[in-house]
């Protein structure tokens, strides 16, 4: 793959690690480790608040969720 313009154009993360990568390879005679690329997860946490003051978090939105300290049944809005 070509260097785009300035490099700057590359796009995403990965893209830039992969040609870093690639001008190291090029400095002559030196011995380059390659390094292992690894996973990150990632997760989205939804914040919840209840008119009661009570504040927690949930994985997914829901439409409806009963609050844990009041009991009560509410609409959620964002
Ligand atoms: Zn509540």
């Amino acid at each position: 793959m070509k260097e785009l313009g300035n490099g700057r154009q590359a796009g995403s993360a990965l893209t830039s690690l992969a040609s870093r990568t690639r001008q190291r390879r090029e400095g002559s005679g030196i011995e380059v480790q390659e390094e292992e690329l690894g996973t990150v997860t990632a997760q989205r946490l939804f914040k919840m608040r209840c008119e009661c003051g009570r504040s927690w978090f949930e994985l997914e939105l829901p439409r409806l969720i009963q609050c844990p300290a009041c009991a009560k049944l509410n609409l959620v809005s964002i």
